[in-house]
Parts: C-alpha cells; sequence; structure tokens
C-alpha cells in the first residue's frame, strides 16, 4: 500500500500520487482539503454539490495560495470513478460525501440509502478495481446509540440507530468490516466524529447548511446574527448538572488534522481501524449558549422546550486510542469554537451565497 506522502514530510518519497476527497466542498471535507494541500499532498475533489458551493473550494485555494483539482459529479457515478481512477494516481480516499440531516432521513430514506449505502459501496467497487485500498471514512459517534456510561471509547458496542441516517452509517461501517476481511489489501479508518463545530480562523470557510439549521451550533448563530428569532433549548430535565443535553464539541480543524493522522496511520496498517474523534470534555446546552454569549458579545435569545425525539442525555468521547495510535488530540477549546464560529458567521451570513 502507498500513500505517497509530500516533501515536506517524506523527501524520499515519490510525489506522484494524489488524494480523492469526496464531499470536499463540504464543511467537513473543505476544512480537511485545506489541511491537506497545506500539508503538500496534491487533492483532487469529487462533489455532486447538492450541500455546498463549489466557491467554498475557491476560498481553500485562496487561503492556502495552492490549487486543487474538483470535479462535479456523483460518488454513484461509477463511470465518472473509473475514469477518475484511471486518469489520475490516486494513492487515498477520504470519503465525506453524503447526506447527513437526522430528520430529513426520516422522510427521505431512499435518498439516505442511495447516497450514504449505494455511494459507498460503488465508491469502493471503483477502488478494488483500480487496486486502490486506503480508504477514510466519516462515521459518526450516533452508531453507539445510547451507551451506559460515559465517555465513550471504541470497545462500546454499536447499537440499533434510531434514524435511517445513523443505520447508513451503520451499515457501510458493516460493510467495510466485511470487505476488509475479504482482502488484506484494504487498509481502512472509521473516524467516529462526535460535534464539528467552528471554522477556519480566516471566516473565509466555514458551515453552511441549507435552509433552516437543525444543529445547536449553526441555529445558534444564525439567532445571534438575527437570521431567526430564537433559539429552542430541546429539554431541561435531562440527568446531566444543568438539564439539558451534554455533547462533546470538536473544532473542525482538530477534525481535520485527524484525518491526516489517520491517513499517515493506515499507511502502516491494513484492516479496519476506528477511532474517535473528540476532546473528551463534554458541554451542556447552556454552556454553549454562555460560551457563544462571551465570544461574541451577542444575546442568544432562548426558550425552553421540549426534549427533541431521538435526543440522548450525553455523549462525549474516550479519545485515548486516537492519542495512542495517531499521536492526535484536539487542541482547541470551546472559546476558540465560538469565536471562530462568530467571524465565520459575521463575514458570511448568507454563507456561500453573500
Ligand atoms: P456536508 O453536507 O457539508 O458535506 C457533504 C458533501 O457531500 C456536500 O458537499 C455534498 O454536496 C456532497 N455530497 C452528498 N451526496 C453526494 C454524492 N452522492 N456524490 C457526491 N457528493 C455528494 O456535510 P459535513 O458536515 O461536511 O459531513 C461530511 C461527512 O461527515 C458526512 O458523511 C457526514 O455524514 C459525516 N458526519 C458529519 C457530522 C456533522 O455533524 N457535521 C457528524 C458526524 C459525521
Ligand atoms: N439542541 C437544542 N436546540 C437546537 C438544536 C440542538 O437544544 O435547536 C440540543 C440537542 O438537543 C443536543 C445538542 O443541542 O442536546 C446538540 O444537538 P445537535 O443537533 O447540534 O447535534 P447531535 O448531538 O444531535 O448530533
Amino acid at each position: 500500500m502507498l500513500i505517497n506522502t509530500p516533501p515536506s514530510s517524506d523527501q524520499n518519497s515519490n510525489i506522484t500520487s494524489k488524494i480523492l476527497v469526496t464531499g470536499g466542498a463540504g464543511y467537513i471535507g473543505s476544512h480537511t482539503t485545506l489541511a491537506l494541500l497545506n500539508a503538500g499532498f496534491n487533492v483532487i475533489v469529487l462533489d455532486n454539490l447538492t450541500n455546498s458551493s463549489a466557491e467554498s473550494l475557491s476560498r481553500v485555494q485562496r487561503i492556502s495560495g495552492k490549487t486543487l483539482e474538483f470535479i462535479q459529479g456523483d460518488v454513484r457515478d461509477r463511470k465518472l470513478l473509473d475514469h477518475l481512477f484511471t486518469t489520475h494516481s490516486i494513492g487515498a480516499v477520504l470519503h465525506f460525501a453524503g447526506l447527513k440531516a437526522v430528520g430529513e432521513s426520516v422522510v427521505k430514506p431512499l435518498d439516505y440509502f442511495s447516497n450514504n449505502v449505494v455511494g459507498s459501496v460503488n465508491l469502493c467497487e471503483a477502488m478494488a478495481h483500480a487496486q486502490v485500498f486506503n480508504l477514510v471514512f466519516s462515521s459518526s459517534a450516533t452508531v453507539y446509540g445510547t451507551p451506559k456510561e460515559m465517555p465513550i471509547s471504541e470497545s462500546f458496542p454499536t447499537a440499533e440507530p434510531t434514524n435511517p441516517y445513523g443505520h447508513t452509517k451503520l451499515i457501510i461501517e458493516d460493510f467495510l468490516q466485511s470487505l476488509a476481511k475479504s482482502d488484506p489489501r484494504w487498509s481502512i479508518a472509521l473516524l467516529r466524529y462526535f460535534n464539528p463545530v467552528g471554522a477556519h480562523q480566516s471566516g473565509l470557510i466555514g458551515e453552511a447548511p441549507n435552509g433552516t439549521p437543525n444543529n445547536l451550533m449553526p441555529y445558534m448563530s444564525q439567532v445571534a446574527i438575527g437570521k431567526l428569532k430564537f433559539l429552542s433549548v430541546f429539554g431541561t430535565d435531562y440527568p446531566t448538572h444543568d438539564g439539558t443535553g451534554v455533547r462533546d464539541y470538536i473544532h473542525v480543524l482538530d477534525l481535520a488534522d485527524g484525518h491526516l493522522s489517520a491517513l499517515k496511520a493506515i499507511s502502516n496498517r491494513t484492516g479496519v481501524n476506528i477511532w474517535n474523534l473528540g476532546t473528551g470534555i463534554g458541554y451542556s446546552v447552556l454552556e454553549l449558549i454562555r460560551a457563544f454569549e462571551l465570544a461574541s458579545g451577542q444575546a442568544v435569545t432562548y426558550q425552553i422546550a421540549e426534549r427533541r425525539p431521538g435526543d440522548i442525555a450525553e455523549c462525549w468521547a474516550d479519545p485515548t486510542k486516537a492519542a495512542d495510535e495517531l499521536g492526535w488530540k484536539a487542541n482547541r477549546g470551546l472559546t476558540e469554537m465560538m469565536t471562530d464560529t462568530w467571524r465565520w458567521q459575521q463575514a458570511n451570513p448568507e454563507g456561500y451565497g453573500g
């Protein structure tokens, strides 16, 4: 297996192979593409732009001062993938492409199984055909369901998902396990993200959700900027220190660095490796609101509301395995996450369309 490393990290490597980033125009993909370019990798992004804009990639190039290749297309398009693998020397794939809205997945399960599961199977078929066996997959802490205790380590069992989105992540994880068992050439990282927030410190790239956001961080920042009237705090009767839900919020730049560490690690491993990408610290909804108010100087109007169906009380990572095996840990604290989110929100009130 060969992932040719950039000149800065290995002077002797043969710099011919590229990294294919599916979904690279999206929130996490764009920050990771930037980290790859900054580290000296050659990057090809494949994205169908269903939930993103090519403007994110223009800005990634502006920040890095480097160029990337962008192909607008779908991971379900096998002909396109075969063409990509034939015309480029690709050493590894970072696979972000997919749909991610939990509520929408309940209403449109076909779209979720098609984009996420069919897309991943199709990608792996094309990779096997092209003899490319290094894959980093975007999974989620949602695969743990409702764990009995905190923090969550990778040895915890996975659980029956409560929605089609979670189901697709678990199915893909299971299928990748089977694939690696069938052929020892595969080297796969399953990265289970906790709650990514924040933005690049330039304020040029960040999270740009379509329509009304579902997640706490983008919802809260749109309240602060006056686009939304108030935030609903979903439940104050959870068995947590202040009654509101507790999550492990991780800066998207730390998450991006985790991908580079995983990419390096899988070039020396085979089979499937699972790593939690979280900070190991849980914050409540009310703590997040206070931290955001302090960082932004804006009051966040909120109302107490019923629990949101399907939510768990608390969820935070044990990041020890990633620290031991990848030499990676999240370095950015809550204040930096809030400040960077606010800078991005203020500079881009309409996301990339503004
Ligand atoms: P995002 O929607 O910003 O990025 C996903 C990108 O994939 C978008 O640019 C979209 O246009 C593209 N895409 C979707 N379907 C495609 C297809 N069939 N072919 C080609 N491109 C396609 O989402 P994100 O927050 O950056 O998430 C990236 C990955 O991480 C997703 O797989 C998501 O499920 C996973 N994840 C995200 C979170 C989170 O909270 N953001 C948490 C855990 C896991
Ligand atoms: N949350 C909230 N109001 C919102 C959105 C989210 O109170 O408008 C809470 C939610 O109940 C959970 C936390 O914020 O406790 C994080 O939710 P999010 O949807 O951001 O991520 P999740 O952990 O559900 O993937």
